[in-house]
């Protein structure tokens, strides 16, 4: 389906964007990976998607919260596969804390990551795009993208950041084949998460089960996790022909949780 395809998708050593870089690669991309680590500690991960799927991904190491470097990522992208239809940005970070108690470096770090990071790769990857009259940009807010939690004020500011830059992007470049979307999910099961699970049942003294449904999913309704396979299948949706109108949306996939 999206055979011949190029696509980079930050942060995509675990979690979500190793889901959704394997999804789009057996959906036939060739996928660069990316993330904060020397080539030689990812070169596992990579051979293994490409022994899976015969679709010789790449894998590239950028320092997000530089400017220069992420721009150099898409460059070095751009050189590698001689081109870029897919650009998913995924990597970012998390922090909880009182507003009153936030460290200035951690504010500083996860604007620059969460969001300065997707203005510059999106800037570099646009005039690519337009030349070539066809793109899909994938943006991984949150939830936290439309709705707030307590002690997570940076984290919202940046997700709601993120989706009114998707939507702007979206509608400059409306009429020259390309889509841009943010994508909002819920609490999805990643290695992050079980290590709450872990720690909060430990601080609660609770069983993991009890934890999972009247602590951590206490906003989502569905009281599930919400599996990174899922959100990767959403996203190939929003890389694909039949997505073409699907542009300058919020995309939630949140077990109800924003039904509220
Ligand atoms: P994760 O920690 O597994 O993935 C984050 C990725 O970002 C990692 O691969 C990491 O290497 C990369 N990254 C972080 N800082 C970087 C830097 N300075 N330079 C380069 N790479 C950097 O967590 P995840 O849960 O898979 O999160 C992926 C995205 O999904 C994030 O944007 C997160 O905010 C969002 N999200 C997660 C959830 C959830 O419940 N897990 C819910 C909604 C949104």
């Amino acid at each position: 389906e999206l055979a011949g395809k190029r696509a980079l998708v930050t942060g995509s050593t675990s979690g979500i964007g190793l889901a959704v870089a394997q999804a789009l690669a057996r959906a036939g991309a060739r996928v660069m990976l990316h993330g904060s680590r020397p080539a030689a500690d990812a070169e596992a991960l990579r051979a293994a998607l490409a022994a899976e799927t015969g679709t010789a991904p790449g894998y590239l190491s950028a320092n997000l919260a530089d400017g220069a470097a992420a721009r150099g990522l898409v460059e070095a992208t751009l050189e590698a596969f001689g081109g870029l239809d897919i650009l998913v940005n995924n990597a970012g970070i998390q922090h909880v804390a009182a507003v009153d108690a936030f460290p200035d470096e951690n504010w500083a770090q996860m604007l620059a990551i969460n969001v300065s990071a997707v203005f510059h790769t999106t800037k570099a990857a646009l005039p690519g795009m337009k030349a070539q009259g066809w793109g899909r940009i994938v943006n991984i807010a949150s939830a936290h993208g439309l709705v707030a939690s307590p002690f997570k004020a940076p984290y919202t500011a940046t997700k709601h950041a993120v989706v009114g830059f998707s939507k702007a992007v979206a509608l400059e470049v409306a009429e020259q084949g390309i889509t841009c979307n943010a994508l909002c999910p819920g609490y999805v099961r990643t290695p992050l998460v079980d290590k709450q699970v872990v720690d909060q049942a430990k601080v609660h003294n609770l069983p993991e089960e009890r934890v999972i449904r009247e602590v951590i999913l206490a906003a989502q309704p569905t009281k599930r996790f919400i599996e990174a396979d899922e959100v990767a299948a959403f996203a190939v949706f929003l890389c694909s022909e039949a997505a073409r109108s699907v542009t300058g949306s919020a995309q939630l996939i949140d077990g109800a949780w924003t039904a509220r």
